[in-house]
């Protein structure tokens, strides 16, 4: 099929580049030039693991190109795929700015296309967002009907940055909502021969399904670290709590995200959080414990700041900056968050992310990084060893196979390990080491 794809951040160049790679003719269409010109020369704008790979495959074949003009690419289209942000606003609610804005300039396009196309949500949206906002824009620039004249879909995206190719080509499940059948089976056709179930379903429910998924992960995970602080001062281990109690198949609950370690974040659990319940606010709906989920993962992201307090050192390391090891995506890292806490407490810190040193170097979150964290890009190191040579005490915020392998034992910083080493065994019986997971 020929596929526009709108927004080349995390989820669009990844839907892009993987369509493509399925045999779809792909243009990629993002208001950023520099996303535009890296991903025509064969370049990924997101670190991600085998991306680079195959958006040099795919550009290199043809199958995927880039533009700044949305007009272009859809009235070249037969399905437009609408992946921009929808971040929060300052008081929780979600910003539909980027999706008005991009829906009016599809609107405009498929008013001079003719023929029928279809439009998928792929972008989080609140239930109603599509229906209420989103088709009246269309219907009012084609002059037609939705699901008749065009149509229309929501298609959440699940992928997990750090391997979301993976999880592109195996989903977790496909969940389309649909305005009518045919709107439902070109979105089908997209991803025909994949694995994992489809679910065809009301167009609400879809944009429903996607606030459960993100709703629960903040829950588990904020659930695995309170657990997980009151065990450590009662003096138990919580991951050999947690290792019975999921072993138990009668429950039959998933491991992911119910292991106590460092607090979550990224550009999608905490906003989705904060617009559902902002949203449920406005309805008048009570929800103390959907609301108590990201107080609670900021009162443990304080935990690792009291850790490092009580270690009465003053010059500090942090490794790992992004918010999961495997992407450079920054936004609401709670790792940033943590060096803003020390950084304002006027500790002198180093740190060092691979990941976010190579995308700084591919220009990928260099203004990310100028524009919003000036104050910590003077903070970068190029490397473990200069960090682990500056610090008295260093924080262990990443699982990166090679930060591992570089730790000391014994000697050096004290190490605050933030994400459970796989040789946490042997290091809790070590000086100078101290846990967060324990
Ligand atoms: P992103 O900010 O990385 O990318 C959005 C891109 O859209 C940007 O590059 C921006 O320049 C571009 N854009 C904005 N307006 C445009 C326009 N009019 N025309 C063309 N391009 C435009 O965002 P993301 O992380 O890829 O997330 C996109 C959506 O998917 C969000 O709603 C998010 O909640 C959801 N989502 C994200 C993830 C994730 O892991 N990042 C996972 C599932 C769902």
């Amino acid at each position: 099929m020929r596929v526009s794809v709108l927004g080349l951040g995390y989820v669009g160049c990844v839907s892009a580049a993987c369509l493509a790679g399925r045999g779809h003719q792909v243009v990629g269409v993002d208001v950023n030039q520099a996303k535009v010109d890296l991903v025509n020369a064969g370049k990924a704008p997101v670190v991600e693991e085998r991306i680079g790979e195959l958006v040099a495959e795919v550009v290199g074949t043809g199958a995927l190109r880039a533009t700044a003009d949305v007009r272009e690419a859809v009235l070249d289209s037969e399905v437009t795929l609408v992946c921009v942000g929808t971040p929060s606003e300052p008081n929780g609610s979600l910003c539909t700015t980027y999706l008005e804005r991009v829906t009016e300039q599809i609107g405009a396009a498929l008013a001079e296309r003719g023929g029928r196309q279809t439009v998928v949500y792929r972008s989080t949206m609140l239930p109603g967002t599509c229906l209420n906002l989103l088709v009246p824009i269309l219907e009012k620039y084609v002059g037609g009907t939705a699901g008749v004249d065009f149509g229309v879909a929501v298609n959440p995206e699940f992928l997990r940055e750090g391997t979301s190719v993976r999880d592109f080509f195996d989903p977790p499940k496909t969940v389309i909502g649909e305005l009518d059948p045919a709107s439902g089976d070109a979105v089908a056709a997209l991803y025909d021969g994949l694995p994992g179930e489809v679910f065809r379903v009301p167009v609400p429910t879809a944009e429903a399904i996607k606030y459960a998924d993100n709703a629960f992960h903040g829950l588990k995970i904020g659930f695995a670290n309170e657990l997980g602080a009151v065990c450590q001062a009662l003096g138990v281990d919580s991951h050999q709590v947690m290792d019975v109690f999921l072993a138990d198949r009668k429950l039959n609950i998933s491991p992911a995200y119910l292991r106590p370690g460092f607090a979550f974040g990224g550009s999608c659990l905490p906003k989705d959080l904060r617009s559902l319940v902002h949203a449920a606010r406005r309805a008048d709906v009570s929800v103390p414990i959907l609301a108590h989920v990201l107080p609670s993962n900021s009162d443990h992201l304080q935990r690792a700041v009291d850790l490092v307090e009580r270690t009465g050192k003053r010059r500090a390391g942090l490794l790992g900056l992004s918010f999961k090891p495997g992407t450079d995506d920054l936004r609401e890292s709670p790792l940033v968050e943590l060096a803003e806490r020390l950084y304002g407490r006027g500790y002198d810190l180093r740190i060092y992310d691979a990941n976010v040193s190579l995308s700084r170097l591919l220009g990928a979150n260099r203004e990310y990084i100028e524009t919003r964290l000036p104050h910590l890009a003077q903070l970068l190191a190029d490397s473990v060893a200069e960090v682990l040579e500056h610090a008295e005490v260093c924080l262990v915020g990443t699982s990166d196979p090679a930060v591992l392998s570089a730790l000391p034992h014994g000697d050096g910083p004290v190490l605050i390990d933030l994400v459970r080493l796989p040789d946490a065994e042997v290091r809790r019986a070590e000086q100078g080491y101290m846990g967060l997971a324990w």
